[in-house]
């Protein structure tokens, strides 16, 4: 059985073809430009090759209420000439099968729960730190979506006091993402992340933030494992860095087998950088199975 999964993000696409294991067996990156440009390539690569079902993994926002008018759609995203973009409508028109829909960090939670170092698990995030930040949640085996899906890239965190960096997040100034991502290291220290590997400061003060946001998931959702993804998470020792100081913000309050072994429960990516696009391959599965019922 084949199944389409198209990783959707802001500066490319990916598309793959896939298997119900999980076996990538195809796949090409196509650069994201407007829809009106991208999506007849996108298109015109999953034509003809007998896939059952698509599955999409999408930056956001995007509207994944099943009732809504605009489901599937990729919603006020601050990437313009997306916005108001029916992806999932065109999909299911110009190609005729079912196609799954979820966001980008859904998807790579997905992946992992699947096929990687979430497999068993019921309640579980996976967080990236990369051009931006975001989280998806699953928590009773369910990937979460509330009223629209969750936003912490956008949560709110104390800024600490020897940082005068102020934030660019043009709704919340100091919010996570705007003092945690990529382009927040570049522009609170003048270079890129990965030119920086040389200023312990800077990585330790970003340690500290993804810390803070981390206990805090830990604290509201009760997670059993948590993945750190993206690309500033390859910075070497990071992830080290970041436990230690989850173990001490969290100060023993909560007393788990988890939490007691921090090396296992604070863990990168284990699919090669392949979680997102499996995970969105079994979107797509999992919405084959749900329309043949
Ligand atoms: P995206 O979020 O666009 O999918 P990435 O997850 O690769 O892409 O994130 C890009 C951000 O990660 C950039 O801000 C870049 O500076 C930073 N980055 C990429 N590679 C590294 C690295 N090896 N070490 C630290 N930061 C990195
Ligand atoms: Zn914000």
């Amino acid at each position: 059985m084949l199944f389409g999964a198209l990783e959707a993000g802001g500066t490319k696409m990916v598309c793959a073809i896939g298997n119900e294991n999980g076996e990538i067996l195809d796949r090409v990156s196509i650069p994201t430009e407007t829809p009106e440009v991208t999506l007849p390539k996108l298109l015109e690569y999953f034509q003809g090759k007998e896939i059952l079902a698509l599955g999409i993994g999408c930056f956001g926002p995007i509207d994944l209420n099943e009732s809504s008018e605009t489901f599937g759609y990729i919603t006020t995203t601050p990437k313009l000439a997306w916005a108001n973009c029916d992806i999932c409508g065109y999909f299911r028109e110009n190609l005729g099968i079912p196609v799954g829909f979820d966001t980008d960090v859904n998807g790579s939670l997905l992946g992992e729960a699947t096929w990687g170092c979430l497999k068993g698990l019921d309640t579980a995030m996976y967080i990236t730190i990369g051009t931006g930040v975001g989280a998806g949640i699953m928590a009773g085996g369910r990937l979460q979506h509330g009223m629209l899906h969750p936003e912490c890239g956008h949560m709110l965190l104390p800024v600490r006091s020897d940082d005068h960096y102020a934030g660019k997040c043009p709704y919340h100034g100091t919010c996570l993402e705007s003092m945690a991502a990529g382009p927040a290291i570049e522009a609170r220290w003048g270079q890129k992340a990965e030119t920086l590997y040389d200023r312990p400061e800077v990585w330790e003060l970003e340690a500290h933030y993804i810390a803070v946001a981390v206990v805090n998931f830990i604290m509201i959702l009760s997670p059993q494992k948590i993945v750190l993804g993206g690309g500033v998470m390859h910075k070497d020792g990071l992830i080290e860095m970041v436990r230690e100081k989850v173990t001490r913000l969290a100060a023993g309050y909560i007393q788990t087998k988890e939490l007691a072994d921090m090396d296992s429960y604070l863990v990168l990516p284990s699919l090669d950088d392949n979680q997102g696009i499996m995970g969105a391959l079994k979107l797509g599965m999992d919405r084959y199975q749900q329309e043949r019922k």
